[in-house]
This record gives C-alpha cells, structure tokens and sequence, in this order.
C-alpha cells in the first residue's frame, strides 16, 4: 500500500471527467511522466499513482436534490405507489418530510403519487387529501375536492376519534380504531356527515386536537 494522495493533487481533474471516465496526470513531486491515474467513478472519485503506489479516494454524498414542485397542482393523482417504494427509490427527496412532520412511524400506512408529489392517507372517504412531499407547494395539505378530510372506517361499532391532528390520525389507525381527520371548515362538514350517518349509534366518540369550537358543538349531538 502506497501513501495517500493528498486530494489536492488530483481531486479537481478527476471531477473534470465525466462519470465512468478515466485520465492519467503527472503527480507532482513524483517524476515527470503521467504516472497517475484518475477516475470519476459513479459513487466516488479515486486515483492510483502507478510510480509510488500512492493512492487516494473520495466518496461522492448524495446530493440533497430540491424536488421539484409539478407544474400543476390540484389535479387527481393519476398514479400511487406504496410511500415506502418513493423512499427507497428516492430516499434524500423525504428526509425533510419526515423532519418536519414526523410521519416516519406511519409509512407502511401511507401512499405516494409522483406525478402530484403528495403523500396520502388510508382513508375511505375518497377525498384525496395530499400532503406536499416537495415542502414548496403553497398548499401543505390539499384535497381536489377541497375537503381536507380523512375516514378510517375499521369496525362501525368501535370507538371513533375525531381529530384535526394528522399524527393522532394515523396513530388510530396504526392501532385499527375507527378514525376521522377534519382540517378545514369543509371536511369538519363532511366529517359530520360521515358521524351523522354511520356512527351515531355505535361506541365511544373522542375528540382529539386542532378541532374548532363549532364543530365540537355541532358534534355534542353525538358525543353526548
Ligand atoms: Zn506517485
């Protein structure tokens, strides 16, 4: 094993070529013939001085690439994968998702849509309701059809939570309780509807946070 080669003497050459291609270069202070070979490797940068046997390498980080934001929002998702499929395929496009929102512990329960970039919901109300997987949408949360509204109906005759947090939401499901997000005035509505219709007659209802005053009061027929 040669010396390593201080990054220096080659480092800037070698990001020169393009990725798989290869160039030998005199290695200064070791004679005066092209003795060292460099290489733009796809994962890293390397070369091997074949004089002295020196050698050195550098790895190339994952970019933290902007994902971009689609041209159009507020369309359908016309195609959804499995949220665990985009990440490993794509894992440095969610790291700030997952900071900022901490849906991590939920991502067997969710959805992705590449061509929307949001990520959705199990929910049964059909109201599509996307959170923004790009951080640059003006809306984080978005429903075509304007309800941000999510229902998990388990078993009608089980406990319901209603909530307006998305992590108390996907928490009831994990545990496969009957659930209902509401985050907006129009999915509270349509939250109502859904409690109206389907669950009045059954179990235990209990609220969670971020629900508004109105809605609580509206919902009192129901809670009791
Ligand atoms: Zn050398």
């Amino acid at each position: 094993m040669g010396q390593r080669i201080e990054s220096r003497l080659w480092l800037s050459q070698a990001r020169l070529l393009a990725v798989g291609d290869s160039d030998k270069i005199i290695h200064r202070g070791c004679g005066d013939r092209a003795s060292l070979f460099i290489k733009n490797d796809a994962d890293k940068f390397w070369c091997f001085c074949h004089r002295c046997h020196g050698q050195g390498f550098v790895e190339k980080v994952h970019q933290r690439v902007k994902q971009k934001l689609p041209t159009k929002t507020g369309w359908m998702p016309e195609k959804m994968v499995p949220l665990i499929e985009a990440i490993v395929a794509e894992p440095y496009n969610f790291r700030d998702l997952f900071e900022r929102h901490g849906i991590a512990p939920f991502v067997t329960l969710c959805r992705f849509s590449p061509d929307t970039r949001r990520v959705y919901f199990p929910d049964d109300s059909g109201s599509l309701l996307g959170l923004d997987a790009t951080m640059q949408a003006n809306a984080r949360f978005y429903s075509p059809h304007k309800r941000s509204l999510a229902v998990y109906a388990h078993n009608t005759d089980g406990a319901l939570h209603i909530t307006g947090s998305l992590m108390e939401y996907l928490e009831s499901v994990r545990r496969g309780m009957n659930a209902v997000l509401a985050m907006n005035g129009a999915g509270e509505k349509a939250a109502l509807a859904v409690v109206a219709t389907t669950y009045q007659d059954y179990g235990t209802i209990t609220m969670g946070s971020y629900l508004r005053d109105n809605f609580i009061r509206d919902l009192k027929p129901f809670t009791g």
